[in-house]
């Protein structure tokens, strides 16, 4: 792609209106200990209230719920049984909502929780009743804060990795920027870390089978969720007519850099779709496993 095109992209990025923001678990606490890093979540906060008072709708997709709920809760080791991941989901999503409708408060600004499952997106009812929820928030100047419903989540009603979840939460709300906030810079050609031909790609205008092959033959043990898995809510964002970016989450400055239209990380384009439907693909999409 020429780079004036790349641009143009890029300043279309300072319009957008309606944002969600995916934060993922190692952007949130401390890597040595697993602990709240409390200066990263009130930096996040105070960002997204800055751009609530640039009048854009903000959703936040956090994860942490189990990790946080683990540390709550004084367990040594990583939960591994479902119940007990559960209980940690449980304690845990209390704990960061707490946290994060204190500092919401402090700037002036309403959060509200919003947990879902696949069922929530598959049934035709729940599905035009989360869409209104969002809806009506937004309208009010609230951020909500979505995460799966680990508490109830079992195997056949997850989602499994809030990338997919933040995807369907913007097809669902009609946003039209999608920023996944991980532990990596964005898309490469191959494994940056075992080759040193690696490229970076700034911007994907298309996702074709070409693109799977690369993510899932040379980057794909590279990031938590799997790169994959980000390509695979890249292509719900596409369809759904939403631009979608990933960048590292190591710093949250990159957000308002990001809408500043700066050319940071991998943004792949919209292609709306007008046969695009959400619960039927929620419901038959197989999983393309990282492998
Ligand atoms: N829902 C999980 C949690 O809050 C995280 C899933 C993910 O990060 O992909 O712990």
């Amino acid at each position: 792609m020429e780079s004036t095109q790349a641009k143009q992209f890029r300043e279309r990025i300072k319009d957008k209106h309606r944002i969600v923001i995916k934060v993922g678990s190692a952007s949130l606490v401390h890597e040595n200990t697993g602990e709240i890093n409390f200066l990263k979540l009130e930096q996040l906060v105070r960002l997204i209230c800055d751009l609530r008072n640039q009048d854009k709708d903000i959703i936040l997709v956090s994860s942490g719920a189990i990790g946080v709920g683990r540390k709550a809760l004084g367990l040594s080791k990583r939960p591994d049984t479902l119940p007990l991941k559960q209980a940690c989901a449980s304690v845990g999503q209390a704990v960061l909502m707490m946290m994060y409708q204190k500092l919401f408060g402090e700037y002036n600004h309403t959060a509200s929780q919003i947990l879902m499952t696949k069922h929530t997106i598959i049934r035709p009812i729940s599905c035009k009743n989360a869409k209104n929820t969002f809806n009506q928030l937004l309208s009010m100047g609230v951020v909500p804060i979505v995460n799966e419903n680990d508490t109830i989540s079992t195997d056949e009603i997850e989602f499994g990795d809030n990338d997919t979840l933040s995807a369907v939460v913007a097809a669902l709300s009609g946003a039209d920027l999608l920023i996944l906030l991980s532990d990596i810079d964005g898309l490469y050609t191959k494994d940056p870390t075992k080759y040193s031909d690696a490229r970076f790609i700034e911007c994907v205008p298309e996702i074709d089978d070409k693109l799977y092959a690369m993510a899932g033959g040379a980057v794909s043990d590279f990031g938590t969720g799997g790169m994959v898995t980000k390509i695979d809510a890249a292509r719900i964002a596409a369809d759904a007519g939403c631009d979608m970016i990933i960048a590292n989450g190591r710093d949250f400055h990159v957000i308002p850099r990001i809408m500043a239209g700066e050319n940071i990380g991998t943004l792949f384009l919209a292609h709306k779709n007008k046969n695009f439907d959400l619960a039927y693909y929620i419901e038959h999409r197989k999983c393309r496993k990282d492998s």
